[in-house]
């Protein structure tokens, strides 16, 4: 964890629950058990549709900050199908997960992450960049792809932002497959991404970005991840459909 920033646990609901209802009962749940997570930052992320309802069970209690999982980077106009900055802070977003691998997978480039990462912080938002090998090779080619994927993210993004940016490691071969990176491979991926963001910054402001892991993060493997990976937090898909699992996951990472 960096010096004096709580460690970040991000909650991506992805397509899901089913409907309002379970979103709404699934938020309340969470708002339980959350009221005694001091000492972390847990943001849940659900789709655009259920920011609302997941709004008001959150009501005046900071329980969790909000997020979201994508936001287009015009304010207003016509763009079908997507939803502005302005339209999350009505909810008050603070937190928008951005080049999801699941999203590249649909078309976003590394431009357009970027165009959305520098409409975020503009907004006074965190961007939270994800970036992942689809899989991992001897000649270590999927450094250069995650180093491209981090450098074109980041391009024009200055200095005194960087506190407004999250990097998440989410190797795509360990996403909803059950199968996590070790802690030695998130560890070692974690001084690559500092590396990479220090030859950009310079070492000390790159201490402001915190760096987090996704990909089949549970409440088993949480705490080795946690502490061996030496990473900021996580990025959690499934398992944060479970309030009880996802707790545990803070649990975890709680004075630690
Ligand atoms: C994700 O989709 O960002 C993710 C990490 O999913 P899961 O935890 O299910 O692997």
């Amino acid at each position: 964890m960096k010096t004096g920033t709580p460690p970040l646990i991000v909650g991506n609901w992805k397509m899901n629950p089913q409907s309002k209802t379970l979103a709404v009962s699934l938020a309340k749940e969470m708002k339980k058990c959350f009221a005694k997570c001091d000492g972390v930052d847990v943001v849940i992320a659900p789709p655009f549709v259920y920011l609302e309802g997941v709004f008001s069970v959150r009501n005046s209690s900071r329980a969790f900050f909000m997020g979201a999982q994508n936001v287009h980077h015009e304010k207003l106009g016509p763009h079908t199908g997507e939803i502005s900055l302005p339209m999350l802070k009505e909810y008050e977003v603070s937190h928008v997960i951005l080049g999801h691998s699941e999203r590249r997978a649909a078309g976003e480039t590394d431009a357009m992450v970027n165009q959305k990462l520098i409409a975020v912080i503009k907004a006074g938002l965190t961007g939270i960049i994800c970036v992942g090998e689809v899989k991992r090779d001897s000649h270590g080619h999927y450094l250069s792809h995650i180093e491209a994927q981090i450098r074109k993210g980041l391009a024009t993004v200055s200095k005194s932002k960087l506190g407004q940016v999250v990097i998440a490691y989410e190797p795509i071969w360990a996403i909803g497959t059950g199968v996590n990176a070790t802690a030695e491979d998130v560890h070692e991926m974690k001084l690559f991404i500092e590396k990479v963001v220090s030859d950009l910054y310079g070492r000390n402001l790159a201490q402001k970005v915190r760096i987090i892991y996704g990909g089949s993060v549970n409440a088993k493997n949480a705490e080795e991840l946690y502490k061996e990976g030496t990473v900021d937090g996580f990025l959690v898909g499934g398992a944060s459909l479970r309030a009880d699992e996802f707790l545990h996951i803070i649990k975890s990472v709680q004075g630690k």
